[in-house]
């Protein structure tokens, strides 16, 4: 069944400069004012239905608004399902006030663990941390890019997580509209992480659905942190599936859904959210960084 789902990049910052980023330093900036923010709690709140909102950046709660007007906003002015993208650098009293704000209204925390920044260890405690305070209703997943070179450590670090009784969810590291091309010895260490690849619920590949029929832009979509709208990530890359700006003129959604002409699908948001034929189950997993 399809979850309708929106992507809010709520701000373009980040906190960290991991060296493998999709998004490339130029792209990877800005905070939204207060009436852009009021302005897509507006949107946001006029989408019929319940939707889920999942939030990420750059890093949201880098942002100073987010856990001021943002979540509050979501929470208090919308129906909406709140799920959020975050590297947890956040200090634990911003992470508890994050629970406590979205208790009853939360989805899911997909936690994305960047060893160029944090150890395994400090993140598992955070991680362990916010899963206690966050309502049963919500699930914490976290999520790790297989960092060519640096599987090994990686794998060190999936024990860590996997003893502690946290999900891990490894993704593929995308470079430039595919998938990095990974050195034999790598792809030794990969057949670890990953699955045979049709499960976009325990890992991310990055797969093609070319051809599928998908309701990206019907009840799934993108928004910037300056209210433009695109059907999906991929869309938006090639500067295609643009949707309106929420700020601007209004989003118009699309009437149904449409074959994929894309060959990779760098996301699992939409599968796990049923909009792609035949992909994906009720319950996501996971999500990548
Ligand atoms: S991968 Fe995530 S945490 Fe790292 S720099 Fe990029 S947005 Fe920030
Ligand atoms: S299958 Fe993926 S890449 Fe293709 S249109 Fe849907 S969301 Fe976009």
């Amino acid at each position: 069944m399809r979850k309708p789902t929106v992507e809010w990049q709520v701000c373009g910052a980040c906190n960290y400069a991991c060296s493998y980023c999709i998004q490339s330093p130029r792209h990877r900036v800005g905070f939204p004012s207060p009436a852009t923010v009021d302005g897509l709690l507006a949107f946001l709140a006029s989408l019929p239905g319940r939707w889920e909102v999942k939030m990420s950046g750059g890093e949201p709660f880098a942002y100073a608004g987010f856990l001021a007007r943002v979540v509050p906003g979501l929470v208090d002015l919308t129906p909406h399902t709140v799920s959020v993208l975050t590297n947890l650098s956040s200090p634990p009293a911003a992470l508890d006030r994050f629970a406590e704000l979205t208790r009853g209204r939360l989805g899911i925390v997909s936690a994305s663990l960047h060893l160029e920044s944090v150890t395994a260890a400090a993140f598992v405690e955070k991680a362990l941390r916010l899963r206690e305070r966050i309502g049963p209703e919500a699930s914490l997943v976290v999520n790790a890019v297989l960092v060519p070179g640096r599987l090994e450590e990686l794998l060190a670090a999936r024990e860590t997580v996997v003893e502690a009784g946290l999900r891990f969810f490894p993704q593929v590291m995308k470079v430039n509209g595919g998938v990095h091309d990974y050195s034999p010895a790598d792809r030794a260490l990969l057949a670890r992480f990953l699955g045979p690849g049709d499960d976009p619920r325990r890992e991310n590949r990055a797969p093609s659905y070319r051809g599928r029929r998908c309701w990206a832009g019907v009840d799934y979509l993108v928004l910037t942190q300056a209210g433009d709208a695109y059907g999906c990530r991929t869309a938006k890359r090639f500067g295609e599936g643009f949707l309106g700006n929420a700020l601007a003129g209004g989003v118009r959604l699309l009437d149904g859904p449409a074959p994929c002409p894309y060959e990779i699908c760098p996301c699992t948001v939409p599968a796990n959210r049923g909009m792609i034929e035949g992909v994906g189950a009720a319950r996501p997993a996971g999500e990548a960084a």
